[in-house]
């Protein structure tokens, strides 16, 4: 029986000690979008089931096995969204976004959802930072797209990933492989899963997705689509590694990514781990020139990738990536008697009000417990308020680091405070640079 207090499998609580973490890199993930011309794009968490059977594809792993999907009052079927790219594509072609200014850019930090066996790097709620390009054909934006993955590494300092590079063609050069993959796989069904058995016939190249270890034994050796690419297909396969080269981007050239989702055409990539384990692929992505015409909309070229944010933090984390230290309390003020804590309120409203985070006491405690408090916090400054020091007109000031003190005068104590205050972070620069003379 499902207990209060444990949250569904497969989920995870992020806790305010963490969270700056996760703003810090989805604040540097939608600034370095932006530098390429990215704007954010919020699409509901739940779409009608057909979006994501008629995108994602009705044979892969993630609508056969590993959607959230129910029933809503009204009848219909809704499906949590398992990835980003079907709403976007919806959301575009909903709001006419394809018949303005192309290439149309847009990107989103969203959850998603996908009922699969939750283990490290696995979630059944995890997090996409997901980006999109609508219009181009040209290799060029697909090497745009891969610099933007390696400029956001660069600015997360996040190291240790390898680029896996494949092409798995269009619909037309597909054929041809579909057909000498079916031979292949026919010889060896036997060895497959029932999943893989049935899905085989309508699309072979899932069955070398497939995780289950029988199928990934029986795939040892398969023809590569590599070999079968039409001669439009080489040339933008090779246009790309050229300009990659250009940019100085290294990669390998890795005939077994095929991605989990139906939609993709030409180039796909991954950027993968090899040092956070199993679950190593932290950004998948590619081209999927054929999906807003699946949907409805004019045939219009598109690409786009996305990263899992939970490998992403495991990733800079394994790797050792500095994280900003969190912003700490510049100024605890504690109080006794009412008097005393009116002017706390006060001087901590007007502490806000000029940026600064200021805290005083709401829990009626003595004034050692909000001094330990205080010190819990980390607080910068503490200072002490009663009817002595509002009698005197002066309070004391007390540095938490270095436990100097400082008498300031309670007329003018937030311009005081302030100048304190900022003294103290330009003390702090000098002290980092100390080049600046
Ligand atoms: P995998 O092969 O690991 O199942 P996938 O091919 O299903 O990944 P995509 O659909 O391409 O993954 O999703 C893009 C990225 O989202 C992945 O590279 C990964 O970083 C992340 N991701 C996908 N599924 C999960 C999950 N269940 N839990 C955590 N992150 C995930
Ligand atoms: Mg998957």
């Amino acid at each position: 029986m499902a207990v209060l207090t444990n949250a569904p499998r497969g989920t995870q609580d992020l806790l305010p000690a963490q969270s700056g973490r996760w703003q810090y890199v989805e604040n540097a993930l939608l600034r370095t979008a932006e530098l390429f011309g990215f704007h954010e794009i919020r699409t509901p968490v739940f779409e009608h089931t057909e979006l994501f059977q008629r995108s994602v594809g009705d044979t892969t792993d993630v609508v056969q096995k590993e959607m959230y999907t129910f029933e809503d009052k009204g009848r219909r079927s809704i499906t949590l969204r398992p990835e980003g790219t079907a709403g976007v594509v919806r959301a575009a072609l909903q709001n006419g976004l394809l018949g303005g200014a192309l290439p149309l850019r847009c990107c989103y930090v969203i959850p998603c959802f996908r009922y699969e066996k939750p283990q490290a790097g696995r979630l059944r709620e995890f997090h996409q930072f997901g980006v999109e390009v609508f219009g181009p054909s040209s290799f060029d934006a697909d090497a745009e797209l891969i610099s933007l993955c390696y400029e956001i590494c660069g600015a997360l300092e996040l190291k240790g990933l390898k680029l896996h590079l494949n092409s798995i063609g269009c619909k037309e050069c597909r054929q041809r492989y579909y057909e000498a993959l079916r031979a292949f796989l026919r010889e060896r069904e036997s060895g497959l899963c029932d999943t893989c058995k049935s899905r085989m016939a309508k699309n072979p190249m899932r069955v070398l997705d497939c995780k289950s270890p029988e199928c990934q034994q029986a795939v040892k050796g398969a023809p590569v689509m590599l070999d079968y690419l039409c001669e439009d297909c080489a040339a933008h396969f090779e246009g790309l590694k050229r300009r990659l080269s250009l940019l100085h981007i290294d990669y390998v050239i890795d005939p077994r990514i095929v991605r989990g989702l139906d939609y993709y055409t030409r180039t796909v990539f991954e950027f993968v781990s090899e040092t956070i384990g199993a679950q190593g692929t932290v950004i998948g992505g590619g081209r999927y020139d054929g999906l807003v015409q699946e949907l409805g909309g004019a045939p219009t070229p598109a690409l786009g990738f996305a990263m899992g944010l939970e490998r992403l933090l495991m990733q800079m984390e394994a790797s050792g990536a500095e994280f900003p230290e969190a912003n700490r309390c510049d100024l605890y003020i504690a109080s006794t008697g009412e008097a005393a804590q009116q002017k706390a309120l006060e001087l901590c409203t007007a502490l806000r009000q000029e940026g600064f985070i200021a805290e005083c006491d709401c829990m009626g405690r003595s004034v050692k417990a909000q001094m330990k408090y205080a010190g819990k916090l980390g607080a910068r400054y503490s200072a002490v308020l009663g009817d002595n020091e509002l009698q005197s007109g002066g309070c004391t000031v007390k540095n938490m680091d270095d436990g100097s003190e400082h008498t300031l005068s309670l007329d003018g104590f937030t311009d005081s405070i302030y100048r304190l205050l900022l003294e103290g972070v330009y003390n702090g620069i000098i002290d980092a640079e100390p080049a600046i003379k």
